[in-house]
């Protein structure tokens, strides 16, 4: 019997077990990858906006949280398969078969980007599929590549690749790009970047790499294949709630409703970080939310 589970080990959750360490809760952090940081991992360009630190880029920030937690003595598993949950019982079973029982919750699963689900798009995966710009802009240079997307995430790729790439073709389902003008008014009139909007990427072609996509556009008689070498997926973030959304009230995208205290529907169940927080996801905003939810479930013990 823990006094608080933890299940998330990006900043949120990490800030979370933290609060709680300091607050003398026994805790216990389920993590799903082997590495704690959640999207830090994905961040490639420097952080200037977190209050008080400074950090080259995602990897820099992980690195300084982590040494923050070494001396706490919150328990953390890592590459633990969640198998249930039941949260009125505050009960979680593992896939491996383990029971583990808490008297709060909290829920710090965060986003994953949302995928396409088209053919290619896994199999692809280190063979032609890009992770960013930022960071992948050397290792694609001089290859043609499609970017699929219409929000500042995508445009702000392209842009990178146009720099490197001969080609960068936009494909966006919308009729007009959602970026922010600062990502649009260059991409339209740079002469690397050729924007398909009302258009879909059907298929990703290739044989050992990426050959070409199959596009469909609102304006063409039929689908046609275009010669890339490299694909970009850059169409937003799904949060991490199928294991607990028939528990919980949630928004109509997935997203776990909380209240000021990061309390959720169900009593001593907890939601903090980018998972409950659909306007403004932030590495502050989670962090803080985690300091809330250790405070409060805190108090709550010591008043019982
Ligand atoms: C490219 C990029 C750039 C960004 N730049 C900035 C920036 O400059 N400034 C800023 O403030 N924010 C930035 N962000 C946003 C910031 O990274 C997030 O707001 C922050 O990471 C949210 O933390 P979190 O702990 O809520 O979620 P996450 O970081 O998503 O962590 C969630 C963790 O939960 C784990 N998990 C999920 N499901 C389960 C499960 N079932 N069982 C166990 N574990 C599970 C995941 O593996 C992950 O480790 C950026 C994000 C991206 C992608």
């Amino acid at each position: 019997m823990h006094d608080v589970l933890i299940i998330g080990a990006g900043p949120a959750g990490l800030s979370a077990a933290l609060w709680c360490d300091e607050l003398g809760l026994d805790t216990l952090v389920l993590e799903q990858d082997e590495a704690t940081g959640g999207q830090l991992s994905s961040i490639h360009n420097p952080i200037d906006n977190y209050p008080g630190l400074r950090a080259a880029d995602g990897a820099e920030f992980r690195q300084r949280l982590i040494e923050h937690t070494k001396d706490c003595e919150f328990d953390l598993w890592t590459q633990v398969q969640i198998g249930s949950v039941d949260l009125k019982a505050k009960r979680v079973v593992l896939k491996s078969g383990e029971e583990l029982q808490a008297i709060a919750i909290i829920i710090a699963s965060g986003l994953r980007r949302r995928t396409l689900g088209i053919p290619g798009e896994a199999e692809f995966a280190g063979r032609g599929i890009i992770e960013s710009g930022a960071k992948d802009a050397t290792a694609v240079a001089g290859r043609d590549i499609c970017v699929i997307g219409g929000g500042d995430a995508a445009a702000e790729n392209a842009l990178l690749l146009a720099e490197v790439c001969p080609t960068v073709t936009l494909v966006h389902r919308g009729k007009k790009l959602r970026a922010r003008r600062e990502f649009t008014e260059p991409l339209q009139t740079h002469h690397s970047v050729t924007i398909f909007p009302e258009s879909r990427v059907l298929r990703i072609l290739g044989n050992d790499r990426i050959e070409a996509v199959e596009i469909e556009r609102a304006q063409a008689i039929k689908p046609f294949q275009m010669a890339v070498q490299g694909v970009l997926i850059r169409i937003g973030f799904a949060p991490n709630t199928e294991f607990v959304c028939a528990q919980l009230n949630m928004d109509d995208r997935g997203y776990v409703l909380v209240d000021s205290s990061q309390e959720t529907s169900v009593s001593n169940v907890f939601a903090i970080g980018d998972v409950a927080n659909p306007l403004a996801p932030t590495i502050a905003g989670a962090v803080g939310a985690g300091a809330t939810a250790a405070k409060v479930i805190a108090s709550r013990l010591k008043s019982n």
